[in-house]
């Protein structure tokens, strides 16, 4: 049964949207944590379990927490977990292997070399408390779960990795949009199976969805329908400016290691290194592979020039 749950010192930017309460992740919900959801209903549900350790702890000594939702695969958005062993875990059927074994995620993010797997298997463990979930269900797109008045329904929104979802609530008008995360940063499509056009698709998808409050796992979180309306096409645009400056760059040939070593989309190294190269080389191939088929720059000599003639189309 559940008793009347009070956190000890509730963060500033606590917020409740009828049932759904809105926790905001450490460090202003930036990596390596994100912004929660829990549903208070005559059960209680979270969302992404990585946003305040001491808050989901009191949650879990106090409620019965009986489904967590989780996004996609990222360690970001699964800190906590460990925290709600009895819960049934509902995960992107797309990417149910990432959440039996680390290898699985490893295949996602097309992690090859030994020795990172080695190192990031470690981190997986140690500092995201990675275990094989027990209690797994997948879901597909287009379900609904349902709770008295809250309904959460699974939007498939591929692209930022291949499962990825957002979570609508009809009842509530409001849309979970997970790792869309409309930061200044722009779209992250670091993994092998990330996809740039399936995230274009996506943002196009959600431009025409019609909700009250959206909802970011990162960096804002809360965002009125104008807000979003607002930063949607910035967010949108980012991906046009990072093949404007990939363009100006290759006047001179480069290689994919070259513009990963000047750490293109991240601006300064990062810790772990290797991890960050592999980030930077997945997001650089899939737009230099773009720009190649649209005829706007050659590969040659494992080279990418720009070409000074660009092929409309
Ligand atoms: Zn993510």
């Amino acid at each position: 049964m559940n008793q009347p749950f009070t956190a000890a010192a509730e963060p500033a930017e606590f917020r409740d949207f009828g049932p759904i309460k809105f926790i905001p992740g450490k460090k202003g919900g930036r990596y390596p944590y994100c912004h929660s959801l829990v549903i208070d209903g005559d059960e209680t549900w979270v969302v992404d379990p990585a946003s305040d350790k001491d808050y989901l702890r009191g949650l879990a000594q106090t409620r019965e927490v009986t489904r967590v939702f989780i996004s996609h695969f990222h360690e970001d958005h699964q800190k906590y977990n460990y925290l709600f062993p009895q819960a049934r875990f509902y995960v992107p059927a797309a990417e149910a292997e990432a959440f039996k074994s680390v290898e699985g995620a490893f295949a996602l993010m097309g992690l090859d070399d030994p020795q990172a797997r080695e190192y990031w298997g470690e981190i997986m463990v140690r500092q995201f408390h990675f275990r094989p979930l027990e209690h797994l269900v997948p879901y597909e797109p287009g379900q609904r779960f349902q709770q008295g008045e809250v309904t959460l329904e699974i939007i498939p929104a591929p692209g930022h990795t291949l499962g990825h979802s957002c979570f609508h609530f009809p009842g509530q008008e409001l849309l979970f949009l997970a790792d869309v995360d409309l930061t200044p940063f722009g779209p992250w499509y670091g993994d092998q199976t990330s996809s740039l056009e399936n995230f274009e698709a996506t943002l196009k998808g959600l431009s025409e969805y019609q909700a009250r409050t959206y909802i970011t796992a990162h960096e804002q979180g809360v965002y009125s329908r104008e807000e979003f309306q607002a930063a949607l096409p910035a967010y949108q645009k980012s991906i046009a400016a990072r093949e404007d400056r990939l363009l100006e760059m290759l006047k001179t040939p480069k290689t994919v290691k070259q513009l990963a070593d000047r750490h293109f989309f991240y601006g300064k190294p990062k810790d772990p290194p290797f991890i960050y190269h592999h980030i930077e080389t997945q997001m650089l191939t899939k737009h230099l592979e773009r720009l190649r088929r649209q005829g706007r720059v050659t590969h040659t000599n494992g080279a990418y020039v720009t070409n000074k003639i660009q092929v409309s189309g």
